[in-house]
């Protein structure tokens, strides 16, 4: 089957369960049956955004380093190394239970049309980040399926996602040819880590001209080795990345201990 044979295949059978749902009952990823998403998980999208870049390996880089404790503004900082991420990453929740059902039913359970429902969840995260930066419209750059070693399956669902997005007016879509530039096998850790991403083309060319801020939209961030590698690619061509919004996070930090209190 060539590309365009391939991306007519999950197009076809998303037409076919959506001229079902007229004759079956609509049933939500969570298995509630009477619409495509109930009230609880609307409810659970409609949670504000929480910072989850602490949690990802690949986002970390090296601050400072101590051998032994320092006194810094008089604030004692023990021994030891600080990591700070390399870019801000705002997520709706943690990528379990019914989030994780809704994601896998807007990816591969033909409920491509959950993006129009994803979009104005993932709007207020798009717009704390352009506010932080003082840009009021920032472009949605999507990190392409491909690129995220996930498979292929003829349609790419962040690109749709950034359409709805854009839709809801928190920003451009800005969608972009991305391709992973050097194979993974060979490398040492440290470098395995990172994901050596290069975008191009004319839109690419001219946003980098412009120098376009950028937000990354992804659906779900693991290690952040995806995120880093387009940062590092579209910092490459000219552009500034303001940060990165996913749907869920593989791990969200746990709650900061209360001071005082001892578990
Ligand atoms: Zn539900």
């Amino acid at each position: 089957m060539d590309d365009e044979t391939v991306g007519l295949v999950p197009r076809m059978r998303e037409i076919a369960a959506q001229t079902c749902s007229l004759v079956a009952p609509r049933q939500c990823p969570c298995g509630h049956e009477g619409a495509w998403l109930c009230r609880r998980c609307r409810t659970l999208l409609g949670a504000p955004p929480i910072r989850v870049e602490s949690c990802c390996d690949a986002l970390q880089q090296l601050t400072a380093a101590r051998i032994r404790e320092q006194l810094e503004d008089g604030v004692p900082l023990p021994a030891g190394v600080d990591h700070t991420a390399v870019l801000p990453v705002l997520a709706l929740g943690e990528y379990t239970g019914q989030l994780q059902r809704i994601v896998l039913a807007w990816k591969n359970g033909g409920m491509l049309h959950l993006s129009g429902t994803l979009a104005p969840a993932l709007a207020p995260a798009v717009t704390e980040l352009a506010a932080a930066a003082g840009v009021p419209h920032p472009s949605l750059v999507p990190v392409p399926s491909r690129v995220g070693a996930r498979l292929r399956r003829g349609e790419d669902h962040t690109a749709e996602l950034v359409r709805a997005l854009a839709r809801t007016g928190v920003g451009t879509s800005l969608l972009l040819r991305a391709a992973p530039t050097t194979a993974q096998e060979g490398q040492g850790a440290r470098q395995r880590r990172t994901r050596r991403i290069r975008v191009s083309g004319r839109a690419a060319r001219r946003a980098g001209q412009e120098g376009a801020s950028v937000v990354i939209i992804d659906d779900i961030v693991t290690t952040g080795s995806t995120l880093r590698g387009m940062r590092g690619a579209l910092t490459a061509a000219g552009m500034t990345v303001l940060g990165a919004v996913v749907i869920a996070s593989a791990r969200v930090p746990t709650p900061a201990p209360i001071p005082g209190r001892f578990p």
